[in-house]
């Protein structure tokens, strides 16, 4: 009889009682007397490790020796019943093999309950903690319940480029993109650099927003999105920015910012939906280990709307509170951190959609209220996180959007394919930007943003 390869997470789901298998896996602990060794072993398919069994007096005892906390093995052998608590079933183990050993002196996950911070310094090992392990098994729950969502409503999926010519868009500083050599760059009559000269034979730069491409789209096949790595410049050094981050942006043709609110709120609600239904294991870990109103907060959401309101009426509220905040809040500015919770947290107690910002603090491309004063912009606030969602109804109206341009001293030959839009078939339309990572934070209760991505970027930041 040859052993069947099982991932664990079949083993634990199936339990297949009687029947020979072989796991593969690393191993997390290896307790046991001088008769019998109990080996925790986990493959990553699930939160939970894997019991098995050694009878001692079966094998050398050098390859015992040699399981150790972060090496890696494959064992056959017959699932049994299990007499310890907390699992179903259990390997009585009959043939070991390392595969890959693991020195017990310097692995540096010899021991449990290490802080996050050391973790960070060591991203290229800790994937192999419950804490990431969890985290990341969400975080593809959460990528593939955003295309099954959007699939699911017939939405195309559109892939906007990451090098962009344009550096227009105005959602935040950019990294160049360039193959001229630094020292000895090529110049021009002025003595600037000649960017003609470069790859692309012009200045080139990692993009900021798939949101413009994704208008274009929009106005031909109706509903898409765009799910990308996006790139900040910024020197925000929070716990909520990074310079890589991966951004979900649907645009809609025929919305208007009423439906780009349903739409948004349907989606989050949606995504925590999605991820109480397919990662309880691991979100039960989250819950009990960081933030203990985890899974309340979730399902509070799912079960609860967001409060709607105007930016005009929220700085009403913020003025009226009474509330103690290091930056004063004015109509006309906008708003901090510290405001979108107070609102979020303080006030209603839910998650909050602000609309009609004043027209300076917002983009160019944002569609102008009858008041010409603000504009259809709307951003969804959420508890612990603030802005998580940035949005609005575009401006489809050729005149307005470069009377806009002007304004804001954007050029317009430089964005001339994006005003084509607006020149032959234009049609109202709206969209929004999902931060990814902020959607991560909320689901899994992590409280930095550099530990719901696999490798973070950020300021001074960016080893393996
Ligand atoms: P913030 O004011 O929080 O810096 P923003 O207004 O600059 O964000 P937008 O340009 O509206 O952000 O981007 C849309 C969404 O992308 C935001 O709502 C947020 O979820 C996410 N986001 C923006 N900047 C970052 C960043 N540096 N790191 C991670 N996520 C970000
Ligand atoms: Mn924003």
């Amino acid at each position: 009889m040859s052993a069947l390869y099982m991932k664990v997470a079949e083993v634990l789901s199936t339990s297949p009682k009687g029947k020979e298998i072989c796991v593969k896996g690393w191993v997390r602990t290896r307790r046991g007397n001088k008769n019998v060794a109990f080996i925790a072993l986990n493959d990553g398919s699930t939160f939970y490790s894997l019991q098995l069994v050694a009878e001692l007096s079966g094998f050398d005892e050098e390859i015992i020796r040699r399981v150790t906390t972060g090496s890696c093995i494959s064992a056959t052998g017959v699932v049994v019943e299990s007499l310890g608590s907390g699992q179903t079933v259990e390997i009585q183990m009959q043939t070991l093999e390392i595969l890959g050993d693991s020195d017990p002196e310097s692995y540096p996950l010899q021991k449990k309950g290490h802080s996050l911070e050391f973790l960070r310094e060591i991203a290229h090992l800790r994937f192999r903690t419950n804490t990431f392990g969890a985290v990341f098994r969400i975080r593809h729950a959460m990528s593939f319940g955003i295309h099954k969502f959007f699939n699911d409503r017939g939405f195309f999926h559109i892939h906007s480029p990451i090098i962009t010519g344009s550096d227009a868009e105005g959602a935040g500083a950019m990294f160049r993109v360039s193959t001229i050599d630094p020292a000895n760059p090529p110049k021009d009559e002025a003595g600037k650099i000649d960017y003609s000269e470069d790859f692309f034979g012009q200045a080139t730069n990692l993009t900021v927003s798939g949101q413009l491409e994704a208008e274009l789209a929009a106005m031909a096949l109706g509903q898409v999105y765009t799910f990308g790595p996006t790139f900040r410049a910024e020197n925000s050094n929070t716990t909520r920015h990074l310079a890589e981050f991966w951004m979900i942006e649907p645009e809609v043709a025929f919305n208007e910012i009423k439906e780009n609110m349903d739409l948004a709120e349907d989606m989050l609600r949606y995504l925590v939906r999605y991820a109480l239904d397919n990662c309880k294991d691991d979100l039960e870990f989250l819950n009990g280990q960081y933030d203990k109103e985890l899974l309340e907060r979730l399902q509070f959401v799912v079960e609860n709307d967001f409060e709607r309101l105007t930016y005009t009426e929220a700085v009403e509220i913020l003025k009226k509170s009474g509330a103690k905040f290091e930056y004063p809040v004015d109509w006309g500015t906008d708003l901090q951190s510290e405001h979108e919770r107070y609102l979020v947290e303080k006030h209603f107690k839910k998650p909050v959609i602000l609309t009609d910002y004043p027209k300076d603090i917002k983009a160019f491309y944002m569609k102008m209220n009858e008041d010409g004063k603000t504009v259809r912009a709307m951003d969804v606030l959420f508890p612990g996180i603030g802005e998580i969602i940035g949005g609005s109804q575009r401006e489809e109206n050729y005149d307005k959007l470069r009377a806009r341009m002007q304004e804001m001293h954007i050029p317009e030959e430089e964005l001339y394919w994006y005003l084509d839009t607006r020149k032959f078939g234009t049609c109202p339309h709206a969209g929004f930007g999902l931060g990814f990572e902020r959607l991560m934070l909320f689901v899994t209760g992590m409280s930095n943003i550099r530990d719901v991505i696999p490798f973070p970027r950020t300021p001074q930041n960016a080893a393996f």
